[in-house]
């Protein structure tokens, strides 16, 4: 295999498919390289699959790095599922579709830290390029973009009642777009889907992209980057094929995601020098690279009401696919959640600190590491999960070994910090007020979860390493700063290398407050501009 391009992309995801796309419309030659496979199939492409094949070992495995989390002392040493999406689109081929910027001070925040280039204002127009918002086009939301914005729809009357419920106790308005003027309150989940197809940025932005100095490659594990005298001049690859090396003229820019990205650099010699010496691997470069790990928590509390739906049964499963087929509007061709709340704690400052997931099904214990727990209970229920948008454990991502083809070890921290705890169980009284409102009590039959085992916050505090669960939308790996700390610099070159920059999650110095992927896919927007490559005006 020799193949050469002026520009190689490490990693299909939803940063990677919008800055090929992005880099090739230049008319510069792209190879977009991707471990995984292609996307075309029901699975990733029609929504409400992901009630499924999450469930489904045998589907997963097609589409998924599979990963888990270190035992985290935290939380009972159980090992935490990390999905991460091996697939054209990656994992944001394989999300649940929730769509939000999060709050417009996080950015302000990274650019007061020095990212120059990084505030609001600075990266409002890659979120209004990227999109095409069903209200149509304002100052703060863009239209015409490649990827299809909808509110959800036809809401159970159960978090309808929620809704107002959560707005009259935790003091806050029901708000019309949390991605618009305000992100502090009540309101329906927005989506990337639409007409029952999910807007992944593979499928926004690569899908009949007609350039042909562009080739997307699948099947292809980048195993290093090669670099020869400080610059990085390609990649290494495995495919069917054989062993190879892919020579870039220009740039080598890792999309690799949270865990691949970090992985890539050490593996090329990139990252904390002593425990790239324990690998017997050569450092070309010490940083901190696999450092601040950090990822949103929440914890599962489901209520049975009489004014929710029947959902989990198999005739509920069959009715959505047959729908789906002849009208495509159904529960199918949507996320599974019907609304976020962005509320403050008493411990918050200037902005919300929990987010709530409102999701209209019995489900208990989703997400978490032993297999009884992944069945969804059958009863009408809301399960509303209190998250925490700011943690302050921070862990690491390190290699397990040399060879390019193990997982990396991944260690979030979980709750190491007691603050973090303290949200949690901040946000769960929260939700006991909210359901022990007159507006919405008498519609509950029944706490399933946690339940009436834990009464007060002490049962509560004693069950939560138990519980508590991970949002998968960890971040941080490679973080982008001006300090000696930092992997790369606010134009997200890797510090001391030429010809290499990192441009995904793990860029973030901190978390955004809300769920990651409209970030990371404006993190690709925003790469594509800092390297000339994206239009100044928004979607041309
Ligand atoms: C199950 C799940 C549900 C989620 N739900 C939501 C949600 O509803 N809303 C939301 O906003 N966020 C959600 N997230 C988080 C969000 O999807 C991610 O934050 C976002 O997709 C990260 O984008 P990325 O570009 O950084 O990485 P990714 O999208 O993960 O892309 C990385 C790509 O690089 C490829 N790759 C990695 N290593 C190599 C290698 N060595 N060689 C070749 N290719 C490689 C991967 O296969 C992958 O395609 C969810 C995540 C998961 C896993």
């Amino acid at each position: 295999m020799e193949q050469r391009a002026d520009y190689i992309v490490a990693g299909a995801g939803s940063a990677g498919c919008i800055l090929a796309r992005r880099l090739a419309q230049t008319g510069a030659t792209v190879i977009l390289l991707e471990a995984g496979g292609q996307d075309r199939t029901r699975l990733v492409r029609q929504p409400g699959m992901i009630a499924i094949f999450h469930n489904v070992p045998a589907l997963k495995k097609r589409l998924d790095w599979g990963y888990y989390t270190a035992p985290q002392a935290g939380a009972l040493d159980r090992r935490i599922p990390q999905p991460r999406g091996r697939v054209l689109g990656g994992s944001g081929s394989i999300n649940g579709m929730v769509f939000v910027r999060g709050n417009r001070k996080n950015y302000d925040d990274w650019a007061a830290a020095g990212c120059t280039g990084w505030s609001h204002a600075d990266v409002l127009p890659s979120f209004r390029r990227m999109e095409d918002w069903e209200d149509g086009a304002t100052a703060l939301r863009g239209s015409g973009g490649p990827v299809k914005v909808t509110r959800q729809k036809d809401l159970t009357p159960a978090s309808l009642a929620f809704m107002e419920a959560l707005a009259a106790t935790a003091g806050v308005k029901k708000i019309d777009d949390y991605n618009g003027e305000s992100a502090e309150g009540v309101a329906v989940c927005q989506q990337n889907a639409s007409g029952g197809l999910r807007y992944s940025s593979s499928i926004g932005y690569l899908d009949q992209h007609g350039l042909p100095n562009l080739t997307v490659t699948t099947g292809a594990l980048i195993t290093r980057v090669v670099i020869d005298q400080g610059r990085a001049t390609g990649v290494e690859v495995v495919t069917t094929q054989g062993r190879g090396t892919i020579r870039a003229d220009r740039e080598v820019i890792l999309c690799a995601g949270v865990y691949g990205s970090p992985q890539l650099l050490m593996l090329s010699g990139i990252g904390p020098a002593g425990h790239l010496r324990q690998h017997g691997i050569t450092v070309v470069a010490d940083l901190a690279v696999g450092d601040n790990l950090h990822d949103h928590l929440f914890v599962p509390m489901t209520y049975c009401m009489t004014s929710a739906r029947n959902r989990g049964t198999t005739p509920y499963f069959v009715g959505g696919i047959v729908k789906e087929a002849v009208s495509h509007d159904s529960w199918m061709g949507r996320t599974v959640f019907e609304a976020l709340g962005f509320v403050r704690s008493s411990q918050a400052g200037d902005v919300p600190d929990l987010q709530i997931h409102v999701l209209p099904w019995s489900y208990p214990f989703p997400n978490q590491d032993a297999p009884v727990r992944h069945k969804v209970d059958k009863r009408p229920a809301l399960t509303i999960m209190p998250t925490l948008i700011y943690p302050k454990s921070r862990g690491t991502l390190r290699l397990a070994s040399a060879d390019p083809s193990a997982a990396p070890v991944i260690d979030p921290a979980y709750l190491t910090d007691p603050d973090d705890t303290r949200l949690l169980l901040d946000g769960m009284e929260l939700i006991r007020a909210v359901m022990a409102s007159k507006i919405i009590a008498d519609q509950i039959s029944l706490e399933l979860s946690p339940g009436p085992r834990y009464p007060d916050r002490a049962a509560l505090a004693a069950e939560l390493p138990n519980r508590a669960t991970s949002v998968y939308h960890a971040v941080g790996t490679c973080r982008m700063g001006i300090d000696e700390r930092a992997v790369v610099d606010p134009a997200l070159r890797v510090r001391g290398i030429d010809g290499l920059r990192v441009a995904d999650a793990s860029i973030m110095p901190s978390i955004t407050g809300g769920n990651t992927n409209a970030p990371a896919m404006m993190i690709g927007e925003r790469c594509a501009r800092l390297m000339g490559a994206a239009p100044a005006a928004v979607n041309s």
